[in-house]
């Protein structure tokens, strides 16, 4: 379909129509993880400050498009790129003031986790912000935002004491949780669902730790026997300790061949000084077998945290399937049931990470609400568009493997396309409901993009 072009109405510049030249290679832009989906907005509208994004949020309501707001281009689905919409792209709304007297930041939703953890690093301080470096504020706190070192920060919407939001009248209002309490509830983790255009955050940041990093890894074939040692090791674990497992491949350096494949153990320590964060890393040397490569508790930097995930999630290669699940099971159940599935994956780059909810209870002031024992995420990583199908497959067999395990859905890594009840297996049911009625409560109309399973496109 051929929209009009209606640029003069739009008192925001760059913006693009659909039907003009450079439509295209602008909505594939949208999408850091580079697989688009076939659905094709009005209009995508490049937003500077909260002025553009006042301009443009009248405007789609003048016309009757739907509004999908966009900030970092993190999310696998693609869900801010919607049919009949107008994308307000907030990727250049990545101010940052920082007060490190009162441990306070205000973040534009442009802001990708990096960039924070880097700003906030100057002034000894830190935020949990995304193990990707490039996730971006504006979807990574609205899906809860579980993030460095959360064992004990929890997830990161907990941090979120405010927002800027633009609303379907094109008024910008602060919420928090005494002004419109409900709708700060909803922000802490509905994920791409809420009704508003958030143009900035409010947080609380956190007082540097020490950091040390363990790491192990081993030949797939011990998976059985290093996921029966973690089951039983990680509960013994400080909670000052952030563990995780993956199976992955190559991924490592040396000179093994692509088709090799591996289980590896990483964990970080965030603790008040180097020493004890050693100490607490120190149950991790008694590997149930001899690694093929070992790290001991090394100091690090917080931002040379990401360089690690860099191993596993290239930032330079972002063509991504995923999708991720819940489970009460145990990591010798899980990693067990994917063991011959890493083995036939389709790309070097693929890999499936398994870690552990923070040591902090859920909070009634936020709708994040679905935390199991473990969680699995499968990454359908790869290079090029015709592998594609091989590894969105790939991703959707692993899920049939842990269907038996699974107890619900991460909102932020799930494929909340693959099956319209995703979305609201992603919380609790009772936190689900209110949910609805909240977003009804505030956007009655459903101006704004909603979880794109429930809206039709
Ligand atoms: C490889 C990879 C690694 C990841 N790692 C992590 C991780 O470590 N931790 C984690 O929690 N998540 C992680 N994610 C998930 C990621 O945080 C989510 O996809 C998140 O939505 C990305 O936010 P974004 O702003 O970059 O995305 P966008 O695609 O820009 O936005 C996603 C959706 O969020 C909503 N939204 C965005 N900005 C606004 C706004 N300003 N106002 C209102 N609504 C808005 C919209 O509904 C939009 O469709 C990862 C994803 C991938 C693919």
């Amino acid at each position: 379909m051929e929209t009009n072009r209606s640029d003069a109405d739009l008192p925001v510049g760059g913006a693009v129509f659909r039907g003009s030249p450079d439509y295209e290679q602008r909505r594939r832009g949208l999408s850091w993880t580079r697989t688009v989906p076939e659905r094709h907005p009005n209009a995508i509208v490049p937003a500077r400050d909260v002025a553009d994004v006042q301009n443009a949020v009248r405007f789609a309501v003048d016309k009757g498009w739907l509004i999908a707001p966009k900030s970092g281009g993190h999310s696998h689905i693609g869900s801010s790129i919607r049919d009949d919409a107008l994308v307000i792209d907030m990727a250049a709304m990545n101010h940052l003031e920082i007060d490190p007297v009162a441990r306070k930041a205000k973040v534009g939703p442009g802001v990708k986790s990096d960039q924070l953890a880097e700003a906030l690093a100057q002034h000894g301080l830190a935020f949990p912000v995304g193990h990707c470096r490039s996730t971006g504020m504006g979807g990574y706190l609205l899906g809860g935002g579980l993030g460095i070192n959360w064992n004990q920060w929890g997830p990161a919407c907990y941090s979120v004491t405010g927002l800027d939001v633009v609303g379907a009248d094109g008024s910008v209002r602060k919420v928090d949780d005494e002004n419109d309490g409900d709708l700060m509830w909803l922000a802490r983790g509905c994920g791409p669902s809420f009704p508003g255009v958030i143009t900035a955050y409010y947080l609380d940041v956190k007082p540097m730790p020490a950091i040390r990093v363990s790491m192990y890894v081993f030949p797939l074939e011990d998976t059985s026997v290093v996921s029966a040692w973690l089951d039983e090791l990680t509960p013994r674990l400080s909670a000052t300790v952030e563990p995780f497992a993956f199976l992955a491949g190559p991924v490592f350096g040396g000179d093994a061949p692509p088709e090799a494949r591996f289980i590896a153990v990483a964990a970080f320590a965030f603790d008040e000084d180097e020493e004890a964060a050693e100490v607490a890393l120190r149950p991790l040397r008694s590997t149930p077998r001899k690694p093929l490569m070992a790290e001991h508790a090394s100091p690090r930097q917080f931002q040379d945290l990401f360089a690690l995930i860099d191993l596993f999630l290239p930032p330079d290669k972002p063509r991504v399937h995923c999708d991720s699940m819940w489970s009460d099971d145990g990591v010798q159940q899980l990693l067990g049931a994917l063991e011959q599935h890493m083995a036939s994956c389709p790309s070097p780059l693929n890999n499936i990470l398994l870690f552990q909810p923070p040591r902090i209870p859920l909070r009634d002031n936020a709708c994040f609400s679905m935390m199991r024992s473990n969680i699995v995420t499968i990454y359908g990583l790869h290079e090029s568009e015709e592998e594609n199908e091989a590894n969105a497959d790939w991703v959707a067999e692993g899920m049939a493997l842990l269907e038996p395990f699974t107890a619900g859905y991460w909102v932020n890594e799930a494929d909340l396309l693959a099956d319209p009840g995703r979305a609201s297996n992603s919380f609790a049911p009772e936190v689900w409901s209110r949910m609805r009625s909240v977003r009804s409560k505030y956007d009655d109309w459903g101006l704004f993009a909603d979880f794109p399973s429930l809206q039709g496109s």
